[in-house]
C-alpha cells in the first residue's frame, strides 16, 4: 500500500543505514540493527509457517528485553496483532483478557507459566529470557527460515493491544495502529531532538504505553535500547546507566529518588542528557535535581494509552513558570476542551480534555459501546477534566470519574493533595470521595507521615482552613504507612474509596 508506514519501515531503514550500530543491550546480549532485523525476519517467517495471518493475535507474556522487542516487530512485519500482557495481573485476569483476545500463539517467560493456568493461550513458546543459546526462542530467531510469500497488509492495521486497567468494569483492549505507534515515536524524537546517538535506559514496562513509546522512539531515531534488567534494584540500574553511558530515560520517581541518594558518592559525571516524565503540580521539586545536579534536560508530559503515549510536553523552565500546567500539545496531537455535547469551550473554561490526530487508538477490541463513547464525537474523549489557556497550555484537573461531588460543589482530588504536599511533616498523601449521609460525598484523605514526625487531625484541619475553601477540606483523615500506587507512581484512588470509613477518622 502506497501510504504504508509503521515501525517496520523504520526498522528496515536502520538495518540498511545503521547495520553495525547497536540496537539493543539486554544483559550480556548485544544486537546490532542488522542482527535485530535478521532475527525479526526469521521469527516473522516462522510465524507464517505456523499459519499466523494478518489480524491474528499473538500474546506476549514477557519481561522487557530483546525477545519482547523482536516478537513485537515480527508481529508488525506480518500484520499480526501483539497482545501485550501485564504479568502483574492475576491468573483470572489474564484468563479473561486471553478469552477476549483469543490469541493463536503465546510467547511466555517460563517464570509466568503458572499465570496461564486459567487461560487458553493457543500454542505456547517458552522464551528463555536470559538468552540460553540452546533455548527455544534462540532456536527460532537464529534459524534462517525459507522465504515465504509476504502477506497482503492493510494500511492502518493494528500493531498491538494494551488492556487498560479499567477502574470500572472489565479491562478494555486498546487497539493501536502500527502507523500510530510510528507517528508517536517520530513525534517524541522531534520534540526531544533525538538522534542515533541516543542510548535509552529502558526501565518502564513495555506492556505499558510509556515504555513502548520510548522503545518505538529508539527504532525511529536509530538509537540504542538498554534494558534495565529484570528486577527493580535501583543501584544496579544506576551502575548500568553509567557502564552503558545512557543518555536518556524515563525511570519513574521510585527509581529516581534512590538514584539521587546514590549518585553523589559516585565518581564520574552523570551521562544522562535528558529525562522524560510526568508533568503537573508536584513534579517540579523532583525534577530540580535532575536539571541542576545532573545537568540533564527534563521534559514532562501528559499522555494516555488511547493516544499512544505522551501527547503534551513541557520543558523544565516552562514547568517552573507554569507549575500547574501539563504543557503544550506534541507536534502530532491537537487538543480541545469540549463540553458533554461536543462543543468547544473558551480558554479557561473547564471541560473534558479531548484530542485528535494520527495516534488516536483504532478503538477497543470487541467493545463497540466503549469505542463509540470514546471516539463518537470525532475526538478522543480522555475522561480527564481540564482547561486550556489562550496560549495553548493545557491544565489537568483530574479524572472525571474521580471528581468528588460534595454538597453540590466539585472538588478535584489533586487540589486537596497539593495542600498536603506543602506540609513538611507529610511524606505522601492522597484523597478520594467517600459516601456521606449529609453531603452526598465527602473528602477523605490518607496521610503518610515522615518518620518521627507528628501531626494531628486538628492541626491538619487548621492548616486547610487557611488555604482552601471549607467544602474541599477532608472530613475524614486516616493515617497509613503507605499509599497504593501503581508501578508508575499513579495513586489508586478507587482502591482508597473502597476502604472502610470509621467514626474515629472524622476530622
Ligand atoms: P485506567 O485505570 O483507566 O485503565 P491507566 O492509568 O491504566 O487508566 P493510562 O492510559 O496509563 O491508563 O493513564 C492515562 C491517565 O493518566 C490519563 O488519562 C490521566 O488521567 C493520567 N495522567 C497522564 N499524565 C498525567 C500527568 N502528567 N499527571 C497526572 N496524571 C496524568
Amino acid at each position: 500500500h502506497s501510504r504504508d508506514f509503521s515501525l517496520d519501515t523504520m526498522l528496515r531503514a536502520n538495518a540498511l543505514r545503521l547495520a553495525e550500530r547497536e540496537a539493543s543491550v539486554d544483559g550480556a546480549q548485544r544486537l546490532t540493527w542488522g542482527e535485530l532485523d535478521a532475527r525479526v525476519e526469521n521469527l516473522a517467517r516462522w510465524l507464517l509457517t505456523k499459519g499466523i495471518a494478518p489480524g491474528d493475535r499473538v500474546a506476549l507474556l514477557l519481561t522487557d528485553g530483546a525477545p519482547f522487542v523482536t516478537t513485537l516487530l515480527a508481529c508488525g512485519r506480518i500484520g499480526a496483532i501483539a497482545v501485550l500482557l501485564n504479568w502483574r495481573l492475576a491468573p483470572g485476569e489474564i484468563g479473561w483478557i486471553m478469552g477476549n483476545a483469543e490469541p493463536r500463539l503465546t510467547f511466555a517467560n517460563p517464570r509466568f507459566e503458572a499465570l496461564l493456568g486459567e487461560s487458553e493461550p493457543g500454542e505456547t513458546v517458552l522464551v528463555d529470557e536470559g538468552h540460553d543459546p540452546e533455548g527455544a526462542f534462540e532456536a527460532i530467531v537464529l534459524v534462517a527460515q525459507p522465504p515465504q510469500d509476504a502477506p497482503k497488509l492493510a494500511p492502518e492495521r493494528p500493531l498491538y493491544m494494551m488492556y487498560t486497567s479499567g477502574t470500572t468494569g472489565r479491562p478494555k483492549g486498546c487497539l493501536q495502529a502500527g502507523s500510530a505507534v510510528a507517528t508517536s515515536a517520530l513525534g517524541m524524537c522531534t520534540r526531544r531532538g533525538w538522534t542515533q546517538r541516543e542510548r535509552l535506559l529502558s526501565v518502564n514496562p513495555l506492556f505499558h504505553v510509556v515504555g513502548m513509546q520510548q522503545i518505538a522512539a529508539m527504532v525511529a531515531c536509530g538509537g540504542t535500547m538498554i534494558f534495565a534488567g529484570r528486577d527493580d534494584d535501583a543501584a544496579a540500574m544506576l551502575d548500568l546507566l553509567h557502564r552503558e553511558q545512557c543518555t536518556t530515560t524515563s525511570a519513574f520517581p521510585q527509581i529516581l529518588l534512590p538514584w539521587r541518594a546514590l549518585e553523589p558518592v559516585r565518581e564520574g559525571v552523570m551521562p544522562l542528557t535528558d529525562y522524560t516524565g510526568g508533568a503537573g503540580p508536584g513534579f517540579v521539586p523532583l525534577y530540580e535535581f535532575i536539571e541542576q545536579e545532573w545537568d540533564a534536560r527534563v521534559v514532562g508530559g501528559y499522555g494516555q494509552t488511547e493516544i499512544c503515549g505522551f501527547a503534551t510536553a513541557i520543558d523544565y523552565p516552562d514547568m517552573c513558570a507554569h507549575p500547574r500546567s501539563i504543557g503544550w500539545a506534541m507536534p502530532h496531537v491537537e487538543f480541545a476542551i469540549l463540553d458533554p455535547e461536543g462543543n468547544r469551550l473558551a480558554p479557561g473554561e473547564e471541560g473534558e480534555i479531548c484530542m485528535r490526530g494520527p495516534t488516536v487508538m483504532l478503538g477497543y477490541w470487541r467493545n463497540e459501546e466503549a469505542t463509540e463513547a470514546a471516539l463518537g464525537h470525532g475526538w478522543l474523549r480522555s475522561g480527564d477534566l481540564g482547561t486550556m489557556d489562550e496560549k495553548g497550555l493545557v491544565y489537568l484537573l483530574g479524572r472525571a470519574k474521580e471528581l468528588i461531588k460534595t454538597g453540590g460543589e466539585n472538588v478535584y482530588p489533586a487540589e486537596v493533595d497539593a495542600v498536603f504536599a506543602q506540609m513538611p511533616e507529610v511524606a505522601d498523601a492522597g484523597c478520594c470521595g467517600v459516601r456521606d449521609a449529609q453531603w452526598g460525598e465527602a473528602v477523605k484523605a490518607f496521610v503518610v507521615l515522615k518518620p518521627g514526625m507528628e501531626l494531628t487531625r486538628e492541626e491538619i484541619t487548621a492548616r486547610f482552613k487557611s488555604q482552601i475553601a471549607g467544602y474541599k477540606r477532608p472530613r475524614y483523615i486516616e493515617f497509613v504507612d503507605q499509599l497504593p500506587r501503581d508501578m508508575l507512581g499513579k495513586l489508586q484512588r478507587l482502591e482508597l474509596s473502597q476502604r472502610p470509613v470509621t467514626p474515629d477518622q472524622a476530622a
